[in-house]
């Protein structure tokens, strides 16, 4: 199975993928997307309706940077400390996963004690420069940290240039076996180009 960690629908203040075009991109590629918008998961309910694996994800923008909840079902506030979305998403089941963790250009959580409580850093970010994921990856391989790949997809075009390939089937798509299958996953990365976002942002072409 190959899973994008890492995703954004229109529901992102800056997404401009539809849940249905997001629906769409998923059955021509075959990756499942967690779909993780910024401070919200009020596109579950929408994607649910497609009939299509996903996991319903959020992307917390806490104190200290940003941290994505994998399997969530209750949302998180913006702004809150890091350990209190921590908490939160522990309580719920959900799992803690990192998002371009030291990515200083954005607000990528760059202290390895925020690393050590997580279960999952973000190795490949899509989005990221490359000197940020190798430190990423330099730190889940010191620590024996599960790894994962992610696109950070904004734009249709983004979706399918990266994912993490795991032995798993969709009716396992659940955090116990996914947690078991990213030991031995395989990661998949293409970086997607900051000039290209730039110019479907001006443009507002959102090929
Ligand atoms: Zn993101």
């Amino acid at each position: 199975m190959r899973i994008d960690f890492h995703v954004h629908t229109s529901h992102s203040f800056d997404g401009r993928i539809s849940p249905e075009e997001l629906a769409s991109l998923s059955k021509k590629t075959g990756i499942i997307p967690a779909i993780a918008d910024h401070n919200t998961i009020s596109a579950h309910p929408e994607f649910r309706k497609f009939q299509i694996p996903f996991i319903p994800a959020e992307e917390v923008e806490t104190a200290q940077g940003d941290l994505i909840g994998l399997f969530i079902t209750e949302p998180v506030k913006k702004g809150v400390d890091f350990y209190e979305a921590l908490d939160s998403f522990r309580s719920q089941g959900a799992i803690p996963y990192i998002p371009h963790m030291f990515d200083s250009l954005r607000p990528g959580l760059v202290k390895e004690e925020y690393g050590k409580a997580a279960d999952i850093i973000e190795v490949f970010n899509a989005r990221s420069l490359e000197r940020f994921d190798k430190k990423a990856e330099e730190f889940a391989r010191r620590e024996g940290k599960l790894m994962a790949a992610g696109s950070d997809s904004h734009y249709p075009y983004e979706f399918g240039t990266t994912y993490t390939e795991l032995d798993l089937t969709p009716d396992q798509l659940q955090p116990k076996p996914l947690l078991k299958a990213l030991k031995t996953a395989k990661i998949v990365g293409k970086r997607t180009s900051l000039l290209k976002r730039k110019i479907a942002k001006y443009f507002k072409i959102y090929i």
